[in-house]
């Protein structure tokens, strides 16, 4: 088999990639409109077409499930891939002038061949903190949208001309109602739903009463570190937060390593 234009591909459809039963990639032939991700080996993103025929042992996964079977390394790969892709769907026309953009040939920008402006992929900065009150206590919630029974940390997007600590102090005042002090900058992450980087921050309990706002939070609590309940899942940051607080541990790793 002639393997010089094989390409390991992440082939999406919407949210779901596609894997064998062992969450490798697939090996395939290179097509015109790929989108190229690394070069040796190379690697390339494709949107999954209708009709399209699905190798066999493959099948349309989750990206998320991945966060659990993957390296760090690896799902931010993908993660990367996903948000590529996303940028090019829904930026094919120009956005100052509205014409047909085109992608350029050797960076990630889709430029306007008629007024010359150039859309690049862009992040969303979001801050997620942990806030301590003593040393034993953290401070979780509960989500409106969550229909099941798991907490999380506080969260929310960075605003026009808002440092991040003015982030972490704005959305826990607004969501928990809640002053802060001591914030800390711990680690990031790409979170690919849609396009965020998500920005970890530790920070301890100042003053006030937990007092949620309705629309996004149904619960707020202080719990003890030993009576903790339903956390997110390993593999998100919000889970390697918390278990910082609790063991010590690295929200980031220093080293990356492939499988
Ligand atoms: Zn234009």
């Amino acid at each position: 088999m002639d393997t010089d234009n094989l390409s390991i591909a992440y082939i999406f459809q919407q949210q779901q990639l596609l894997v064998d039963a062992n969450f490798n990639l697939p090996c395939l032939k290179l097509q015109e409109h790929d989108l190229h991700i690394q070069a040796d080996p190379q690697v390339i993103a494709r949107d999954f077409q209708e009709g399209e025929p699905i190798p066999n042992g493959y099948q349309f996964i989750p990206i998320r499930q991945l966060l659990q079977y993957w390296t760090k390394p690896q799902f931010e790969q993908a993660s990367r891939a996903f948000q590529l892709l996303e940028w090019r769907r829904n930026h094919q026309f120009c956005s100052r002038c509205g014409h047909k953009t085109q992608q350029h040939k050797t960076e990630y920008s889709m430029t306007c061949p008629v007024c010359n402006f150039s859309q690049y992929p862009r992040v969303n900065p979001c801050v997620i903190t942990i806030i301590r009150r003593g040393e034993n206590e953290i401070l979780l919630a509960k989500s409106a949208r969550n229909t099941g029974q798991m907490y999380s940390l506080v969260a929310g997007f960075v605003e026009v001309g808002e440092t991040l600590e003015d982030a972490v102090r704005r959305e826990t005042l607004e969501e928990v109602g809640l002053h802060i002090k001591n914030i800390q900058y711990l680690a990031s992450q790409p979170w690919p739903f849609p396009s965020n980087l998500m920005l970890a921050f530790k920070a301890e309990y100042e003053a006030g009463e937990i007092e949620i706002q309705e629309k996004e939070l149904s619960d707020a609590q202080f719990f003890k570190l030993d009576q903790l309940p339903e956390i997110p899942f390993k593999g998100s940051i919000a889970h390697a937060m918390i278990m910082h607080v609790i063991h010590g541990t690295p929200v980031a790793d220093d080293t990356k390593q492939w499988l």
